[in-house]
C-alpha cells in the first residue's frame, strides 16, 4: 500500500521545525527513522496532512557525558541513530543489553533513540530501558523546554506526555552508582522481533552487600512499559539470594496487567514476567562490580 498524500517539510533547524509543527498543529507529524511511522502510513493508519522530517537537523545527533539532577549520565540528541547509541552504551551496561534486541541492524541504522522513546511501544526496548533508569527526555516547543522524567512519560499505548506542538529533543539515562548490576532479559518469537515480554532489571548493593536499590521493569505486560514497584520495595535491605528474587520475581508478575493476543495467552505472558524477573535479578547479582 501507498500512503495518503501529505505535505514534506524538511526543515534544517529545530526553531524551523517548530515553526512547521506549528503550522499544521494536530496534522503534522514528524517523521524521525521511519521505522514505525512509514509502516502505519503505507497501512493508512496515520494519514497525517503534513510530515515534518527532522533528519536534516544535525543538531539532534550528538551523544555527550552530562548530569541531571546531580547524577551523571549520557545524553543523546534525539535524532541519534540507535546504531549509534549502541557503539556509546558501554558505560550504561542495560543500554548496552537491550539495544541489540531492537529489530535488526538495518532498522538500527535509520531507527533513532527519540523516535523510539516517541512512539511510547509498550513492548519497546529503549522505553523499558528509560523507565528503569528513570530517564529524562527533553521536549521543545515555541513556548520553551519542558523536561519530563521517564516515570511520567508513558500515558497510555503508544502515546507519551509529548504534546503536538512539541519536540523531543534530547534522551538523558543515569551511568550506575558503584556496586551496580543490570540485566536485560527478553521472550521474542524470533530475534528481532518486537518482546512477547521483556524484563529489566538494575540492583544496586550497600557496602555490607545488602540491597540498598533495586530497579525493576517489565515490557509487553502492561498498555505501558511498567516498573514493578512493590517488587522492588520487597528487596529493599535484603540480602540478595533465591528466597528474596523469588519473592520479588513473583510480585512482578502479580503486578503486570497482560492481555492475550495471537502470539501469547496473558497467562503465559505472566509466567514469562515471572522466570524473567528471576533470572535478571541473578544475573545483575552476579555482575556486580563486574566491568561492563
Ligand atoms: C521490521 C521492524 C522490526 C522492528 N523491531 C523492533 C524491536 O524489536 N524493538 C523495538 O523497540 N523497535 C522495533 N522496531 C521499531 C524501531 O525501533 C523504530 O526505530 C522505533 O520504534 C521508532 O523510531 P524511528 O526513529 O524510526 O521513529 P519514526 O518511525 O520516524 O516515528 C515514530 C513515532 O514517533 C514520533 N516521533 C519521532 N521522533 C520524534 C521526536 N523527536 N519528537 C516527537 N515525536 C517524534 C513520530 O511522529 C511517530 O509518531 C522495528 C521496526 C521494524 C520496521
Amino acid at each position: 500500500m501507498k500512503p495518503a498524500p501529505f505535505v514534506y517539510r524538511d526543515p534544517a533547524t529545530v526553531a524551523e521545525a517548530l515553526e512547521a509543527l506549528a503550522e499544521y498543529g494536530d496534522e503534522g507529524k514528524i517523521l524521525a527513522g521511519g521505522q514505525s511511522l512509514v509502516p502505519l502510513l503505507n497501512m493508512r493508519l496515520a494519514q497525517p496532512q503534513a510530515l515534518i522530517d527532522l533528519n536534516r537537523i544535525a543538531d539532534l545527533q550528538y551523544v555527550e557525558e552530562r548530569s541531571h539532577n546531580g547524577a551523571a549520565g549520557l545524553a543523546f540528541g534525539a535524532m541519534t541513530r540507535q546504531t549509534a547509541v549502541e557503539e556509546h552504551a558501554e558505560p550504561i551496561p542495560l543500554l548496552h543489553e537491550a539495544i541489540s534486541w531492537v529489530g535488526h541492524p538495518q532498522i538500527r541504522n535509520r531507527g533513532t533513540i527519540g523516535g523510539s522513546i516517541a512512539h511510547a511501544d509498550p513492548a519497546a526496548e529503549l522505553p523499558l530501558v528509560f523507565l528503569t533508569l528513570n530517564g529524562a527526555a527533553t521536549m521543545q516547543s515555541r513556548s520553551g523546554e519542558r523536561v519530563v522524567p521517564a516515570e511520567e512519560f508513558f500515558l497510555f499505548t503508544c502515546t507519551p506526555d509529548v504534546e503536538p506542538d512539541e519536540i523531543v529533543t534530547d534522551v538523558w539515562l543515569p551511568l550506575p552508582l558503584p556496586r551496580t548490576g543490570q540485566a536485560f532479559l527478553e521472550v521474542a518469537r524470533r530475534h528481532g522481533d518486537f518482546a512477547l515480554v521483556a524484563a529489566a532489571v538494575s540492583l544496586t548493593l550497600d557496602p555490607n552487600g545488602m540491597i540498598a536499590d533495586a530497579r525493576i521493569a517489565l515490557g509487553g505486560t502492561a498498555p505501558t512499559p511498567m516498573r514493578a514497584v512493590r517488587a522492588e520495595a520487597s528487596l529493599k535491605g535484603l540480602a540478595p539470594g533465591e528466597d528474596a528474587f523469588d519473592e520479588a520475581a513473583h510480585q512482578a508478575a502479580d503486578a503486570t496487567e497482560p492481555t492475550g493476543d495471537i502470539h501469547a495467552d496473558a497467562e503465559y505472558r505472566r509466567d514469562v514476567a515471572a522466570a524473567l524477573v528471576h533470572r535478571a535479578l541473578q544475573t545483575a547479582h552476579e555482575r556486580v562490580g563486574v566491568a561492563a
